[in-house]
């Protein structure tokens, strides 16, 4: 089973990605989380990758793929994925297809998870991540039961570089700059379905189960 999650910074594709790759014991493949994980250890990529992520703008197509073709070539990928955070425009919508091309197989479906600014303001905003498992809470919505420790594994929370206000807004607008040709290109390849993801998340991964569950009808979940 291999999906992509799409939606606007703060939709909630991480939290849903992580619960969904643990009901279907898939693994979940985040850009983000692997740009984060460069730019902790001082990489090569990750010299590349700091300042432009801190500005809200797009890391460079060709090393986010290069970045994707080694993960997904990864042992635990052989029986799909959940990815999160790619792709981000058509052309990596495109690169996406021929990787998976070269390897005898294609995307099963799409979810885009919609979500109003407000709400998305809100969450970013708040955003709490573990620097150990990578689990996210928030400062009114989901405080950790200690502060700033995390509930899951004990690890220290810390607020995102590029979740201030000024650099969320202008995440927002560059997602909006490329999304309306992301969106086109999966639903016209029938692949795409839309979610709201304002509200609960428990529904809201119930919904995608189901959708799973359309797509493979052995799924037991
Ligand atoms: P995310 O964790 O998905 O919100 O991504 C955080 C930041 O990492 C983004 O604002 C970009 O700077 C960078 N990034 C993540 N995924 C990609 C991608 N597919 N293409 C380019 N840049 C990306």
């Amino acid at each position: 089973m291999r999906i992509v999650l799409l939606g606007p910074p703060g939709a909630g594709k991480g939290t849903q990605a992580k619960m969904l790759a643990g009901k279907l014991a898939l693994p979940h493949i985040s850009t983000g989380d692997i740009l984060r994980h460069n730019v902790a250890n001082g990489t090569e990529l990750g010299l590349k990758a700091k300042e432009i992520m801190n500005g809200g703008g797009l890391v460079p197509d060709d090393l986010v793929a290069r970045m994707l073709i080694n993960r997904l070539d990864q042992p635990d990928v052989k029986n799909g994925f959940i990815l999160d955070g790619y792709p981000r425009n058509i052309s990596q919508a495109k690169t996406l297809d021929k990787i998976l091309k070269e390897r005898d197989s294609a995307l099963n479906f799409v979810v885009y998870l919609e979500a109003t600014q407000k709400v998305i303001v809100q969450r970013l905003s708040g955003r709490l991540v573990c620097s150990s498992c990578n689990v996210n809470f928030h400062i009114v919505n989901m405080p950790p039961k200690v502060k700033m420790i995390c509930d899951n594994c004990g690890g220290a929370l810390y607020q995102r570089s590029d979740d201030k206000e000024e650099t969320i807004l202008k995440r927002l607008k560059v997602y909006e700059n490329e999304v309306s040709e992301l969106i086109k290109y999966y639903q016209d390849s029938g692949k795409l379905y839309r979610l709201c993801a304002d509200g609960d998340s428990e529904v809201l991964l119930n919904e995608i189960i189901a959708l799973a569950k359309q797509h493979d009808d052995t799924l037991k979940v």
